[in-house]
């Protein structure tokens, strides 16, 4: 049988595709049998896997792709860059384990999230970037069309599940218990990273109930990486750098949260970065 047609019946499209170049590559390094085998292998291997990240990349909806090479540490001290590397490392996909990203707007917690997402994917983990809102009118929706199990079922299914923006808006009780289902569900099965600019004391508004906050705090945190990001909000550093914005001192090392103005400052600026 001819070479090509063997490839075409085996499926491998990358060596086929490429089967010019790694021939003259190997004539001109002068690869013996076993070398050239390897090589030729290696080819479909790469093209495979990096069409496995693509489609897994387009699944997971990401807003935007961004990776943990992209992030600057030195902007961000109070972040453990120890931790991040372990985080980096996936073993708590493997061990199921959550991470809980805090911190004022601004501070880099989508950008670590998604990154984080991003090595899952790399390393073959299917990904499911969700803003909480979207989240929430899922489940509510799905509730009222009767097919709340299939639609939990969806959500339990990506090994990585990134919850993006807890706090912005309170849940009503129904939201709330909604959540809570699905948060049992993917309990010690598989990891959620939750972002939210309110830190634990202030979750029980979020939910409206105390119990439930508690209750839903115990499942996320128990086995779980906080990181509480103590920071300046980098969209704003751009701006002031380009000249948009006035200069302010820099927030206190231990106070998390902005001066009013800063805050004045963020909402300018996002509603320019809107427009
Ligand atoms: P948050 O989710 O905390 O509001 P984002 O993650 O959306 O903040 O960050 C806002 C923008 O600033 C994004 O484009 C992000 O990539 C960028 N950014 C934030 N912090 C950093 C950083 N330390 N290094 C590089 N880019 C950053
Ligand atoms: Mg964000």
């Amino acid at each position: 049988m001819q070479l090509v047609s063997l490839l075409d019946k085996m499926k491998m499209e990358h060596l086929a595709s490429q089967l010019e170049t790694v021939c003259e590559q190997a004539a001109k390094r002068d690869l013996g049998l076993k070398e050239f085998l390897a090589e030729a292998l290696q080819t479909e291997w790469n093209g495979r896997h990096l069409k496995g990240v693509e489609g897994r990349l387009l699944q997971a909806r990401f807003p935007w792709v961004k990776t943990i090479e992209q992030f600057d540490f030195a902007f961000q001290p109070s972040i453990d860059r120890k931790v991040m590397r372990e985080l980096a490392g996936l073993s708590f996909v493997e061990r199921a384990e959550n991470v809980v990203l805090l911190g004022p707007p601004g501070v880099g917690k989508t950008h670590l999230a998604v990154a984080l997402g991003v090595k899952a994917i790399e390393a073959g983990h299917r990904v499911l970037f969700l803003s909480l809102e979207n989240l929430l009118t899922r489940l509510t929706r799905a509730k009222r069309e009767n097919r709340l199990e299939r639609q939990l079922q969806l959500l339990v299914y990506p090994k990585v599940l990134i919850l993006d923006e807890m706090g912005y808006l309170p849940m009503n009780r129904e939201e709330a218990s909604l959540f809570f289902r699905l948060l049992c569900r993917r309990y010690e099965r598989a990891s959620i990273i939750v972002t939210s600019n309110k830190s634990f004391v202030d979750w029980g508004e979020i939910f409206n109930d105390q119990v439930l906050a508690t209750a839903i705090l115990d499942r996320l945190l128990h086995h779980s990486t906080t990181i509480n990001i103590k920071g300046e909000s980098y969209r704003l550093r751009e701006k002031r750098k380009a000249g948009m914005l006035c200069p302010h001192p820099e927030p206190k090392e231990d106070s998390p949260e902005l001066p009013v103005a800063v805050a004045g400052d963020i909402a300018a600026a996002r509603k320019k970065e809107e427009l």
